[in-house]
């Protein structure tokens, strides 16, 4: 039996991540061929927690959950395209952790911190600047905006804060008349339900605004049942539940895994939303999925499933109002 506060217990999960590659080689029996595929210096570190690491088929490079977090020598390959910020969320900064780019909404990044590095990750570059948790520009900025009405708490991942930040943040944000919307994008109950916990989930239904939780998640086998009881006992607080995932080449880019992935959802009352193209960020050339390969799995997605059960394919344009449908 665990006897750990339940506030400290995920921070003591967090701490078991595998963070170094010979490390995560072991755990996976990789051989010495395979191993020279994996780069060592990436900037962008390995970082995986244990509960995803062992779903990972033991010896198998090409597993989809690895493809997702190991950094490969592919990533060095160049190609034009691919670049720093494909998003252009530098373009779009009110502060330097403010960011709008569409009508009536803003996006807070909280923090730089994430449960988990995700190899193609469009934000790994960005110039992060979070010095504290306060907010106090941001807050200011949002508040004298009366044409916002719903904040996007993204990052890294918010869940990544304390509950003591993220309550004062809910306040500050509950204390503002025109915002009616809070939306919190994570991926963190995937890799540590345990994040959500009884303090979080009570602190959840303190807040006076509507919330929206929009989980992101690419495979199926990303999933057990302590992620879907976690994520049950939010959406038994009233608060909707929705799904990102990216179309990524060697993950999901067949119709099983995509449909799977779909059914899982909607079994456990939760909307798949947007299938995104890959955002063009530097050293990722190898996930692209080609759109017209997108589109017919959607077709087929289509032919198969409820129309409720068929994210929106759609892309993201650097300058576009909105995301572009496929
Ligand atoms: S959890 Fe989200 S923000 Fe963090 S690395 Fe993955 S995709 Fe990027």
């Amino acid at each position: 039996m665990n006897l750990l506060p339940s506030s400290v217990l995920w921070r003591q999960i967090l701490k078991t991540n595998l963070t170094h590659w010979e490390r995560l080689a072991d755990f996976l029996e990789l051989s010495s061929e395979q191993r020279v595929r994996i780069d060592p210096n990436a900037n962008f570190k390995l970082n995986i927690p244990l509960r995803l690491a062992k779903k990972i088929k033991k010896g198998d490079l090409n597993d989809p959950l690895l493809n997702q977090f190991l950094p490969k020598l592919q990533e060095k390959e160049s190609r034009l395209a691919f670049v720093d910020d494909p998003t252009g969320d530098t373009f779009c900064q009110r502060t330097p952790k403010l960011l709008h780019k569409y009508h009536g909404r803003a996006l807070l990044v909280c923090t730089s911190a994430c449960a988990m590095h995700c190899r193609y990750c469009f934000r790994q570059n960005y110039p992060y600047e979070i010095s504290g948790h306060t907010f106090h520009a941001e807050i200011d900025e949002i508040a004298s905006d009366p044409t916002l009405s719903e904040i996007i708490l993204s990052g890294g991942d918010p869940l990544s804060l304390s509950d003591k930040t993220l309550k004062n943040l809910f306040d500050r944000l509950s204390e503002i008349k025109h915002i009616r919307r809070i939306r919190i994008h994570t991926r963190f109950p995937i890799g540590i339900p345990e994040r959500i916990d009884a303090n979080f989930l009570k602190l959840l239904e303190g807040v006076n605004k509507q919330i929206w939780f929009v989980i992101h998640s690419n495979h199926p086998t990303e999933f057990d049942s302590d992620i879907w009881d976690a994520l049950t006992k939010i959406r038994k607080l009233g608060i909707p539940i929705l799904n990102q995932s990216v179309l990524l080449q060697n993950v999901n880019d067949d119709i099983e895994t995509l449909k799977s992935l779909c059914q899982q959802l909607v079994d456990h009352g939760i909307s798949p939303y947007y299938l995104h193209q890959l955002d063009r960020v530097k050293g990722t050339s190898h996930f692209e999925v080609p759109e017209e390969k997108g589109r017919l799995l959607i077709g087929e997605l289509r032919k198969q499933l409820s129309g409720y059960a068929i994210p929106l394919y759609v892309r993201e344009i650097s300058g576009e109002l909105s995301k572009t449908p496929l």
